[in-house]
């Protein structure tokens, strides 16, 4: 996408809102040097700290720190950029923003400083999510995962499985050109090599995009079951694993059901079908329609049931009915160290569901579950060829795989040259969508909408 030039100029505070030791104010656009002048009484030489007061209209000081200019186009925005480092109190940062907006800037939308870098191909739409999930990781994987797609990773995946496509699109081309050799060209070896080829770099990247989709978003896991069953315990031993993240969020009562850990780099949620049913009053009607809908859409239920009990009793029924229907359950049966010869396992059973035994009292077979967990999602541990993805980018991945499988049955079932050319066309226009060659203006509005203020 070639670079719009914006008219106007922008200023946002790069930093959180709050008292701090720094914040950052960031202005970008056109009208830089003139603010600079207004504000500083100079412009700063480029890319050198300068130590200057920050004047109202006045010539009063407002406050007083570092100012660091970027020229045009070698800034984070590919325009003339003025960052202030001032003092970190929210008054003297609102006071300087409004001195800015008196110079004639603007207040900056959210994510709009990053859609300008892209605007001005200082990155490419993979590359601006990644900064997005950067700052909003969960986990130290997706952070690291994230800061890969930053750096180009992903974006050099895409770029090396489009290359193939055009090679391949370039073969048939010529093929198409010369129609007394069509047939030739198409039953040629070479043709079905290069289609392999493209189809084992697109199962690579999808791949990577899966796990990278999975450490942004995690699991959601719906635990339920009877009383006493044992759904705390399991919840804090699954916590407390390793280097686990327990961040209970404070906040509405739909937060207050939902804990987060990490297995082996994977966000997980944990949604306490417990906390929904104390949750019941009429008030927090709403809070609970809510937790119900994000319940469908858990990837998993547990559903804990004691060992010992004997049989199916009405309490453990009636929690049975009110989990969400249509997700895949795992029956955990619990208490294993409270039975002759319990042995901890894992078993297979009807379409998705399975059942596991494991004692959270003792933490046997706990290791079992999370590799259960992992599997579900078909997470692998994050290693360090993860890049971060998003579900957009696996769509689009799944919409050139489309295109691929109508381009080889083109190929192998039809040999229409014309018919397979016009379907590599389609595929490389989705793998274009993931870097934004080609974007609308909703989907740009969409991606920056997602962000914070200032970024
Ligand atoms: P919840 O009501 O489903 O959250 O159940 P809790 O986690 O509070 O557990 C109920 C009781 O069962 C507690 O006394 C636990 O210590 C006990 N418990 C939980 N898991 C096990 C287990 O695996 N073995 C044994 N022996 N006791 C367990």
């Amino acid at each position: 996408m070639s670079g719009a030039p914006t008219s106007d100029t922008v200023v946002a505070a790069a930093t959180p809102g709050g008292r701090g030791g720094v914040a950052v104010v960031r202005v970008s656009g056109p009208r830089v040097r003139e603010i600079s002048q207004s504000l500083l009484g100079i412009v700063p030489e480029p890319r050198v700290a300068t130590y200057r007061k920050f004047l109202d209209a006045g010539g009063e000081p407002i406050d007083q720190g570092i100012a660091l200019y970027f020229c045009a186009p070698r800034s984070m925005t590919g325009e003339d950029v003025l960052e202030l480092h001032g003092h970190g109190g929210p008054v003297v940062v609102d006071l300087i923003v409004r001195r800015i907006l008196e110079c004639g800037a603007r207040i900056a939308r959210p994510g709009e400083f990053t859609e300008r870098a892209f605007l001005n191909d200082k990155m490419d739409l993979a590359q601006a999510e990644a900064v997005a999930d950067l700052i909003d990781s969960a986990t130290g994987a997706a952070a690291r995962a994230a800061m890969r797609s930053l750096q180009g990773e992903f974006s050099d995946e895409v770029q090396t499985l489009t290359e193939a496509l055009i090679d391949l699109r370039m073969f048939v081309e010529a093929a198409i050109d010369f129609p007394e050799e069509e047939i030739d060209f198409l039953s040629a070896s070479e043709l079905t090599e290069r289609l392999a080829r493209v189809f084992e770099l697109l199962a690579a990247l999808e791949s990577a995009a899966r796990q990278g989709q999975i450490l942004r978003d995690g699991m959601v896991i719906v635990i339920a079951g009877r009383p006493n069953a044992g759904k705390s315990s399991l919840m804090n031993r699954l916590a407390g694993y390793d280097a686990a993240i327990v961040t209970p969020q404070p906040g509405t009562t739909r937060d207050v059901l939902r804990e987060r850990v990490e297995i082996d780099g994977m966000p997980v949620s944990i949604i306490d079908t417990a906390g929904l049913r104390e949750a019941a009053e009429p008030v927090e009607a709403e809070g609970v329609r809510r937790a119900r809908a994000e319940m469908s859409k858990a990837d998993r239920i547990l559903f804990i049931v004691d060992v010992t009990a004997a049989g199916e009793d009405d309490v453990t029924s009636l929690e049975w009915q009110r989990l969400p229907p249509g997700v895949p359950v795992t029956r955990v049966h619990n208490k294993i160290d409270l039975v002759a010869r319990g042995r901890a396992r894992v078993a297979e059973t009807a379409e998705g569901s399975s059942e596991l035994w494991l004692s959270a009292l003792t933490g046997e077979g706990l290791d079992l579950l999370r590799t259960h967990l992992k599997a579900c999602m078909g997470f692998e541990t994050a290693g360090s060829g993860t890049v971060s993805a998003r579900r957009r980018h696996l769509e689009a991945l799944a919409r050139a795989r489309g295109h691929l499988e109508e381009a080889r049955s083109q190929l192998v079932e039809r040999r229409a040259g014309e018919l397979m050319a016009e379907e590599l066309r389609g595929a490389q226009g989705a793998l274009a969508e993931i870097t934004g060659e080609f974007t609308s203006d909703d989907l740009l509005g969409r991606i920056f909408g997602g962000f914070c203020v200032g970024k």
